[in-house]
């Protein structure tokens, strides 16, 4: 399939690879130009815009850090909504507001263009190894026209609606249930560590009984060798998340006190770690918290 992809960060370098890999035809273009390199060695091309990446293709994939770097690569002359041929579809994979992805699908529709909305479960690792779990939304045709890229980077994909924000809601959700779940393992070894038993040990314990799922494996191994630098998923990405599931439950009157602790945590440990530290590093401000 003819294809752009436009971001080239963490997840984005890694899933436009195994799209090259799969023998589509690339074009690849990223706000910084240096990113594209070892694209271009795997096969892809260098697209001048976001304009060029979209003009002339089947399909073009964006995954940017948010709503704003989206809105930059999509509007004005050299935009994607300039190049993208009408018929053709666009395939939205970063983690963005549900409200923008109702915007982005209205614009799309008065340009004659398809929008499918297909965020994603897995941090970079798991891009690179083709094993992200990606929830898509929208019309069944356009999900079909996705599905053998889908197939090229993901281990599965879910379905869950024909209107395309509903894969956002979905994504946000979950989101806020792997915060929880770094909290609440966060708080439990910290409480370990101070009562004389190591965080290991615990970890040991609760992934070998109830808790033997991915996230608590994941994060869990995060947690206790305390690997936060550098970032797979930079805490800034992480707090823009937990604002945009506010702004949702806002949206619906659904109260969250869980939310508010969980963005709280991640200011203080912007403020006291910097920017580049993980999301995850909410732990080690959690167990500062508690004099460790
Ligand atoms: P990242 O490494 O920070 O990459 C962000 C990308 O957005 C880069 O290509 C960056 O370009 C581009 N960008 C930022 N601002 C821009 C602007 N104003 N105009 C044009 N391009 C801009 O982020 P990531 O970790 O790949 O995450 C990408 C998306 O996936 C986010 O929505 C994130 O929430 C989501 N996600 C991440 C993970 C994870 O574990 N990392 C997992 C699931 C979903 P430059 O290279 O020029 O800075």
């Amino acid at each position: 399939m003819r294809i752009g992809f436009i971001g080239l960060g963490h997840m984005g370098a890694a899933i436009a690879a195994n799209l090259a890999k799969a023998k589509h035809e690339v074009a690849v273009w990223n706000r910084s130009a240096d990113k594209a390199r070892p694209l271009l060695e795997a096969g892809a091309t260098l697209a001048r815009s976001p304009r060029d990446a979209a003009a002339g293709k089947d399909v073009v994939l964006t995954m940017l850090a948010d709503d704003s770097a989206l809105e930059a690569v999509l509007r004005g002359e050299d935009g994607l909504l300039a190049g993208l041929p009408a018929g053709a579809l666009h395939v939205s994979m970063s983690t963005i507001a549900v409200a923008t992805a109702d915007r982005l699908s209205a614009l799309h529709a008065e340009h004659r263009q398809r929008y499918l909305s297909a965020p994603v479960f897995g941090r970079p690792e798991a891009a690179a190894a083709a094993k992200l779990f990606i929830v898509a939304a929208g019309a069944a045709q356009d999900i079909t026209t996705a599905t053998p890229l889908f197939e090229a980077v993901g281990q599965r994909v879910f379905q869950v609606g024909d209107k395309p924000s509903a894969a956002n809601l979905v994504k946000l959700c979950g989101n806020f249930m792997i915060l929880s779940a770094v909290e609440t393992m966060a708080e439990a070894m910290t409480l370990a560590e101070k009562g004389g038993v190591p965080k290991a040990k615990l970890f040991e314990v609760i992934i070998g009984t109830l808790f033997d799922a991915p996230v608590y494996r994941t994060y869990g191994a995060i947690l206790v060798e305390q690997r936060f630098r550098p970032a797979g998923f930079a805490a800034p990405l992480g707090l823009k998340d937990m604002r945009l599931v506010g702004q949702a439950a806002e949206a619906q009157r659904v109260p969250m006190p869980l939310l508010s602790l969980l963005r709280d945590h991640l200011l203080e440990t912007l403020a006291k770690e910097g920017e580049d530290i993980d999301w995850s590093g909410i732990g080690r401000t959690i167990a500062r918290n508690a004099g460790l």
